[in-house]
């Protein structure tokens, strides 16, 4: 395969542009095609949402080094950005960069990926022929080739819909123009369309917990609304995260905050709540949960989580995992399934390899539908990556990656998956007449000690239960 073609990465996002940065450090030229007019097109969907990670953990090394020799004063690493901060203050400036500026295309929606005259079939010459990368721009189809691609085009445009079963719930197209799907800015550019109504949020990862807070804050000056939160678990425990003792503080704070409003009767949580149906009746739009319909709400909001879209890669030979839709063998790394915990293995291109060499998919999107995707995770992945393309696999296999963890389990699962997490964790649940979380807790309160330590820190975790909550069963993050 040519060495003078470049290296297409596909997205400017964090990683995309990170990718670009390592590639640069690499001595490939690459090339970034971004659907957006502007860098990250998909952050700016988010950009009045505070990130649970400070500075510290969202930028790459390598970038920071490129933004430095151009006199660039980085942020307070300990502070929390919002998305427009990461945006404004490190992905347009390095962006701009002269290493950078000339490499990346904006407009430019990639709509399929192939290799050269070879459909996904044909086996000849298939590992010296360069890819095809096809994409849309100033309302033309083009093309070009490609000795490798990255695919950092992430998940924001392909939100999970509110139906439990992965399906949109039956009536969910119908509602379309009342609902929302992600994050709405409800404080600013959204704020008169949920001033004053009843409002559901369904899902119960760090957006929805943004979600909540900004609407009960939008309640204080908006009176008659009514804020309802429907979550799968069958209790808030863990959904509310490490509390105080989560290593990434702004998580745990917004976790305490949820708590409080939750308390304080501000935010009606509807637990066990499993949503089949959204109907329209004269009182508003209800959702029903099997046979429990939820109180009568003029606007739902989506906040259910995101999956890839693997459509643009159907001629590639992908590995990916049925599940997670994660490459096959990152899937067990980070399926919520198995891991209930934020925590991941160190991981780069060993794991994030298919079939069709010199192509992979980095960044959130290789994530699939896990929801535990931290930046940090993405760089480490890219700087390997590129060592791969470059045919350096003493340095792709050297993966350091140090994250940081929730110190108790937060998943969307685990609760749901009692015998993964019986499996994965402390023992499995505690004896039913034991006051324990665990079965490793249960045999240390037993031994006369405190408790082994696992189990979620000192939140007062208000339930409105749907359903009698169920034991949590599980005990911080494994060891890498
Ligand atoms: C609300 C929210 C808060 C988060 N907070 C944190 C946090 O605090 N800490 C943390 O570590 N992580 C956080 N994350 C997770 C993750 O780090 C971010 O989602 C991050 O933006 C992922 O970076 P990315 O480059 O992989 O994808 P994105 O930032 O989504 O970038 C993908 C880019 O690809 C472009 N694109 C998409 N499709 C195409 C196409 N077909 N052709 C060309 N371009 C395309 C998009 O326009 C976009 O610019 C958060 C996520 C969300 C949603």
């Amino acid at each position: 395969m040519s060495s003078s073609l470049p290296v297409v990465v596909v997205g400017a996002g964090p990683v995309g542009l990170a990718a670009a940065a390592h590639l640069r450090a690499r001595g490939f030229t690459p090339l970034v095609l971004e659907a957006g007019a502007r860098v990250g097109a998909g952050i700016r969907a988010w950009s009045h949402v505070r990130m649970f990670s400070p500075w510290e953990y969202n930028i790459d090394a390598r970038c920071a080094e490129l933004l430095a020799a151009h006199g660039w004063q980085p942020p307070d690493p300990a502070q929390f950005p919002t998305g427009r901060d990461v945006v404004e203050r490190y992905l347009e400036p390095l962006a701009a960069t002269p290493e950078l500026a000339a490499q990346i295309q904006f407009n430019a929606r990639v709509v399929g990926v192939t290799k050269h005259q070879r459909d996904r079939m044909k086996n000849a010459q298939r590992g010296t022929t360069p890819f095809v990368v096809r994409y849309l721009q100033d309302g033309e189809e083009r093309e070009l080739l490609a000795q490798a691609v990255v695919d950092a085009s992430g998940t924001i445009d392909t939100p999970n819909p509110i139906g439990a079963a992965g399906l949109p719930a039956l009536g969910e197209r119908a509602a379309a123009a009342h609902i929302v799907y992600g994050m709405p800015d409800v404080l600013g550019t959204a704020r008169s369309r949920y001033a004053g109504q009843r409002v559901l949020v369904v899902g119960s990862g760090h957006s929805a917990f943004n979600l909540l807070t900004d609407l009960a804050r939008l309640a204080q000056t908006a009176p008659g609304m009514q804020i309802h939160w429907a979550v799968r678990r069958p209790s808030l425990q863990r959904v509310l995260g490490g509390g105080e003792n989560d290593q990434l503080q702004e998580r745990g704070r917004l976790g305490l905050r949820i708590a409080r409003l939750v308390e304080e009767g501000a935010i009606v949580v509807h637990t066990n709540a499993h949503i089949e149906r959204i109907e329209r009746t004269d009182t508003g739009w209800v959702a029903w949960s099997g046979t429990v319909a939820l109180p009568p709400v003029d606007e739902l909001i989506g906040a259910t989580g995101f999956r890839p879209d693997l459509s643009i890669l159907g001629e590639v030979r992908l590995d990916v995992d049925a599940g997670t839709q994660a490459p096959a063998a990152l899937a067990p790394l980070i399926d919520p399934n198995l891991h209930s915990c934020g925590s991941v293995r160190p991981h780069g291109a060993v794991e994030l390899q298919h079939p069709d060499a010199n192509f992979y998919i980095v960044g959130m999107k290789s994530y699939g539908r896990a929801p535990t995707f931290l930046l940090l995770t993405g760089y480490e992945q890219v700087r390997s990556v590129a060592a791969a393309i470059a045919g350096d696999w003493e340095a792709a296999r050297r993966v350091e990656l140090v994250l940081p963890e929730t110190g108790v389990c937060n998943t969307q699962f685990a609760d749901d998956e009692a015998a993964a997490a019986a499996a994965a964790c402390c023992g499995g649940p505690a004896p039913a007449d034991a006051a324990a979380c665990c079965v490793a807790d249960a045999d240390a309160k037993a031994s006369g000690e405190a408790g082994c330590g696992c189990g979620p820190a000192a939140v007062a975790v208000p339930v409105v239960a749907v359903a009698a909550p169920v034991k949590s069963s599980c005990c911080g993050p494994a060891r890498a």
